[in-house]
């Protein structure tokens, strides 16, 4: 049997891109980080926060997040065990929930080591626990599937499950128990209701901690109770619900992604734009073209029309987005080779660019690609 090597998460070394930008540079604002956390902090009303920080900090830089939020929260949330070791390694102390868990007995001696807390959601983690703990003490949580039916054990196996994993040597204290809402950012409240009234009934008398809400659910369901809130998108300024935006909610865009205008051209009436001529100008007109492409992580699905701020003016993606470059329709904007372009971020929220390519804020922010340089703005902490 071979064992898999940890494999490190990506740690984000900040680059200090030059002062005059040229190509795609993400920002990352710490101070915005640090206002969506108070966000989570008040609407948590005491509750205690695992701060999501899986697919390195939702493309913000895990180490770079942790490190700026320690102290504020009380700890971190991780899809993967290289996750948790990563954060342990870049000298976080808070607890580390792990949502996938262990596959087998080693890697549970891994979690147990680190301090890391795995998540059990399936009965083959349970049998390949064993023994394996060899009396090393192991904070353990389980889930309960409620309604979304993706992991997780049903409320009929979850009590059996439950009392073989805290019979378990070396599990302690009592397991922590968890569920993850489905609908909680759909308007109609009913099955996150539903969701909520399984988990009293399953684990309400369990004398352990407890956790239910992610973002949509800690804004929109302060009766969900429970002794930890998992928010992710929130703190890092999406919006959480399927309708409105994230500034009603008071968030603050913590990731912005700027390049540069690097030519201008007057098109004639009836030529294409790009490939494919997905555009054609209707007219002779100004066309701009932008130094980003889906080689930087920009959606190559963003259709024309797409918003795009240029030197503050709000401007429109016209034809195909190729790897490494893009265009803007430029009636009726001023500009001029060099300004300054914002795709998202400060001034034009990145759920208005997933809202248009079929997606949402999560996945454009964790596409960002290593061709684009970081900068981190904002107080560092002390
Ligand atoms: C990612 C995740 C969260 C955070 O969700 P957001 O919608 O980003 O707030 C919470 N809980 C679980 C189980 C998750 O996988």
């Amino acid at each position: 049997m071979s064992e898999t090597l940890p494999r490190a998460a990506p740690v984000h070394i900040p680059f200090v891109a030059p002062r005059a930008l040229r190509r795609a540079e993400l920002s990352i604002d710490l101070d915005a980080l640090r206002h969506n956390a108070d966000r989570a902090k008040s609407a948590a009303s005491g509750r205690k926060i695992f701060v999501a920080v899986k697919a390195d900090g939702y493309g913000h830089g895990a180490a770079t997040v942790a490190q700026t939020l320690r102290g504020q929260v009380d700890g971190w949330m991780v899809a993967s065990l290289a996750e948790g070791e990563a954060l342990r390694q870049a000298g976080m102390t808070e607890r580390i929930l792990v949502l996938q868990g262990i596959m087998d007995a080693s890697e549970a001696r891994r979690a147990a080591q680190r301090f890391l807390e795995p998540v059990f959601h399936h009965a083959s983690q349970l049998d390949a626990l064993g023994r394996g703990l060899a009396g090393l003490p192991l904070t353990a949580w389980m889930k309960l599937d409620t309604g979304m039916h993706r992991v997780g054990f049903t409320p009929d196996e979850f009590p059996t499950a439950y009392a073989r994993l805290s019979q378990l040597r070396g599990i302690r204290p009592s397991p922590g128990v968890l569920t993850h809402f489905a609908r909680a950012d759909e308007s109609d409240p009913a099955p996150t209701q539903q969701q909520i009234v399984c988990f009293k009934q399953v684990a309400g008398d369990l004398n352990a901690e407890k956790s239910l809400c992610n973002s949509a659910g800690l804004l929109r369901f302060p009766q969900a109770g429970g002794d930890w809130v998992r928010p992710g998108i929130m703190i890092y300024g999406g919006n959480p619900m399927t309708e409105g935006t994230a500034e009603a909610w008071g968030l603050k865009p913590v990731m912005t992604l700027r390049t540069r205008l690097i030519a201008i051209r007057q098109v004639a009436a009836g030529e294409g734009v790009g490939y494919g001529a997905r555009f054609i100008a209707p007219e002779a007109m100004p066309v701009g073209v932008v130094a980003i492409g889906y080689g930087d992580g920009y959606p190559r699905h963003a259709p024309d029309g797409t918003p795009i701020l240029i030197q503050g003016q709000r401007a429109r993606v016209i034809g195909r987005v190729s790897m490494d470059l893009m265009t803007v329709d430029l009636r009726g904007i001023r500009a001029s080779v060099g300004d300054e372009v914002v795709c998202w971020g400060e001034g034009l929220p990145v759920d208005e660019i997933a809202q248009q390519s079929a997606s949402i804020s999560y996945e454009l922010m964790c596409q960002m690609s290593g061709r684009v340089a970081r900068r981190i703005v904002g107080a560092l902490n002390a």
